[in-house]
């Protein structure tokens, strides 16, 4: 287990080469170029650090929910990459879009006719076909325009892999994007990476599966763990028979147990439906979680374990995947890593 500074009760660690071979296993996989989605400052893991390291390892398009997201980027990474912005042109963050050379991908016509109207130029457009979410429906898709480069869609089922409305989606956006021949085709999230390659179109666009997430809600061996969250042990204590644990007596002692008290908690982003239910890593073994979740801290059952303070736990990483960590606190792992807090200071390995 790696160690953790003592002033640490909890450390999120970002292993940027496990990240990188993520990046280039989904290259291969795909033979495509990889447009990494980067929004939610990278799943949480710091946008900053991880597009600088996609970027020394080849890529030069990104993804981001929102302009300020892109402005920040922009500021870090220099004038090279291209950026583009998933909420598109509204409202005052044209002005941001413009400032930072980022560009929106256009949804709706009224997005098309402010960005027209403040100057137009490079940016893309997003079709809906089946999220009814953002974009134009297939009906509805404009007229080829000045500046177009890049025509996307989103999946809204590629966590299943058998599910038919894939097909009818890559279909759907086949036919449409023909309207759109200068355009870059962008096509597959993470889950679209591993449906084939009449799914791969000209890029590809994952998050998830960058972040060491699998493909479909579980872990997937050939996607390496990037993220580790690691909380520190800061008390242990035998808790006799009949005693209660933590607010609301959330567990009962029905034998004499040992608990480490650990220094993670909700305002970290460990969500309290992580308990009961939840295990932590310790000590080489799986561990339940018990009790209610607090602020800071939360209790695992170490009974019979060598475990004192200074150890660590980790709530997810190599031992515990995030997909498992995230399905046994009734979530998702993108759910898991954006909800680590900015408290959690992140450390970059590799
Ligand atoms: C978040 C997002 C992605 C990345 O999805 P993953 O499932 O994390 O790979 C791709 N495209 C759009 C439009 C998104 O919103």
């Amino acid at each position: 287990m790696s160690s953790l500074p003592a002033s640490l009760p909890a450390s999120l660690t970002v292993d940027l080469g496990a990240l990188a071979r993520n990046y280039h296993f989904l290259g291969t996989l795909t033979g495509r170029p990889v447009n990494p989605v980067v929004k939610a400052d990278a799943y949480g893991l710091g946008a900053v650090q991880v597009a600088r390291r996609l970027m020394a390892e080849g890529a030069r398009t990104f993804f981001v929910a929102r302009a300020l997201e892109g402005m920040v980027l922009r500021e870090a990474l220099g004038s090279e990459p291209t950026i583009y912005v998933l909420d598109g042109a509204h409202g005052d963050n044209i002005r941001a879009i413009r400032a930072a050379n980022l560009r929106p991908v256009i949804n709706q016509p009224a997005q098309l006719e402010a960005w027209h109207q403040s100057g137009g130029g490079a940016c893309g457009l997003q079709i809906d076909t089946a999220m009814n979410r953002l974009g134009y429906r297939v009906e509805n898709a404009p007229e080829p325009f000045e500046g177009l480069e890049l025509v996307m869609t989103h999946l809204a089922c590629a966590d299943e892999p058998s599910n038919p409305l894939n097909r009818q989606q890559r279909d759907a956006f086949n036919a449409v994007s023909q309207k759109y021949p200068g355009a870059t085709r962008s096509f597959a999230n993470s889950g679209g990476c591993f449906l084939g390659p009449d799914f791969g179109f000209d890029v590809v666009r994952p998050g998830i599966c960058l972040y060491g997430g699998g493909p479909e809600g579980k872990p997937d061996a050939r996607i390496a763990p990037v993220a580790t969250l690691h909380a520190q042990v800061m008390q242990v204590r035998p808790v006799p028979v009949g005693e209660t644990v933590g607010y609301s007596q959330g567990y009962r002692a029905d034998t004499e147990i040992t608990v480490a008290t650990c220094g993670a908690g909700y305002a970290d982003g460990i969500m309290r439906s992580n308990s009961p239910g939840g295990q932590v890593w310790i000590a080489g073994q799986l561990r339940p979680i018990i009790g209610r979740i607090s602020m800071d801290v939360l209790a695992v059952d170490v009974t019979g374990l060598a475990v004192q303070a200074g150890d660590t736990v980790e709530i997810f990483g190599a031992n515990r995947m995030v997909d498992d960590a995230a399905t046994a606190a009734g979530t998702i792992s993108y759910e898991m890593l954006t909800s680590i807090t900015p408290r959690v200071p992140r450390l970059y390995v590799g």
